[in-house]
């Protein structure tokens, strides 16, 4: 057909040859032929292998939109018989193996997955988010495979558990510190997920390790003390300051149960509401949240005092000399100790309990802002994982998103 390489060009679909072009209700459909030398290939790896049936016969697959119509290529989709792997439908250029999408549909749906809304995703593409999932994982494997080994040269790494679906299931994630990225993630969180990681590690990889740092939880720590022999572990700061939060939050309730109690309507509504004054970084609060937090401290001396001891600890992981901030540490613990303050004093227990751990944290620095941008963009990814049908889904999103895992822009180099 004239003008056939032009739509080829345009759909992506590398040597095919373009037969004829069509308008049918709205939609560009192209149709396309493979050059001899592509046909009768494995779907799955692409090695030559005999014919076996003409499979479904034709078949459509979405392309990218032709300006602002929707657009597909329409080609024969034979089955092959590969030795490897039995019979399978052929290969086609255009697309990966078991979708219904052209390749470079798929990268740009994957591209905007990792940094546009869910609505901006599906509206844009004209696809469901349930498709969007089912994408993104093909789009990941595929640049892992083109990536090569992801776990190569660790030395730090962060071992964490994300919550999803509304806190039901876990997945465990691993994140090297010294590029701030994601390099593995698996479904479930126990010991055995963990010990997978460190099998594919490898013995000689696990003895490189020169740190872990984990939250408190026994199925991590147990784990890495019997699998990395060399390694120091630390307690993330991020998890550590998350339970003085949780601490605080406790008194909060407290008082506002009180409230509610004693009739104080008003007063328990007005405490619901501090809630975000006293969560957020002194730094980032505003005038309102301000004068919120002095209120609190001229009427409320237990709540505040939570407040000042979740901030002060929150510090400790600030201060970049490392001897002042055990010393800070030290003051703390002394601190809430006496506090009279019941979650306080348990966390001043947990932390004593915990305090090599933490030293180690406070003595490699481990308090990095790369780390945590990762850790809270991941909680991000989890909520915005809903609707995914899988774990899979899932982690393929954090891939793409933190995992350095992104591909490129069709027709753009990587
Ligand atoms: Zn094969």
């Amino acid at each position: 057909m004239r003008g056939g390489s032009v739509f080829a060009r345009l759909l992506g679909l590398g040597r095919a040859v373009v037969e004829g072009v069509t308008i049918e209700e709205d939609e560009v459909v192209v149709r396309a032929r493979l050059r001899r030398r592509d046909v009768s290939r494995c779907g799955v790896c692409g090695r030559r292998a005999p014919g076996y049936d003409r499979g479904a016969g034709r078949r459509r697959w979405r392309a990218l939109d032709l300006g602002a119509t929707r657009a597909f290529v329409e080609a024969e989709a034979p089955r092959v018989s590969c030795r490897e792997h039995g019979v399978v439908v052929a290969r086609v250029p255009w697309a990966r193996h078991g979708s219904w999408f052209t390749r470079e549909f798929e990268d740009q749906a994957g591209w905007l997955a990792s940094y546009c809304s869910k609505s901006a995703v599906c509206e844009l593409m004209r696809i469901s988010w349930l498709t969007v999932g089912r994408i993104i994982e093909r789009v990941v494997a595929d640049e892992q495979a083109k990536r090569g080994d992801r776990l190569a040269g660790l030395r730090r790494i962060g071992i964490d558990e994300l919550s999803y679906r509304k806190g039901q299931r876990y997945i465990t994630a691993v994140v090297c510190h010294d590029s701030g990225r994601l390099v593995w993630a698996a479904d479930g969180r126990d010991k055995k997920t963990v010990a997978r990681f460190f099998d594919e590690l490898g013995k000689q990889r696990c003895s490189e390790l020169e740190l872990v740092s984990s939250d408190l939880g026994e199925w991590i720590t147990r784990v890495v003390g019997e699998r990395c022999p060399n390694a120091t572990l630390c307690l993330d700061p991020f998890h550590i300051v998350s339970l003085a939060s949780d601490a605080l939050d406790e008194v909060r309730r407290e008082v506002w149960n009180e409230a509610r109690r004693s009739g104080d309507s008003a007063g328990a509504r007005w405490l619901k509401g501090a809630r975000w004054a006293l969560w957020k970084r002194p730094e980032r609060l505003s005038e309102r949240q301000q004068a919120k937090l002095a209120t609190i401290a001229r009427v409320n001396r237990q709540l505040y005092r939570a407040y000042l001891l979740k901030e002060q600890l929150r510090i400790v992981f600030q201060e970049p000399d490392t001897a002042a901030a055990i010393a800070l540490l030290e003051a703390w613990l002394a601190w809430a100790r006496r506090c009279r303050i019941k979650s306080f004093v348990k966390l001043a227990k947990t932390i004593s309990e915990h305090y090599a751990g933490i030293v180690a944290t406070l003595t490699h620095r481990l308090s990095n802002a790369r780390t945590e941008a990762v850790n809270t963009t991941l909680r991000l990814i989890t909520r915005r994982a809903y609707g995914f049908h899988s774990a899979d889904a899932l982690i393929a999103l954090a891939m793409l998103t933190v995992g350095g895992l992104r591909p490129a822009l069709p027709g753009r180099p990587s």
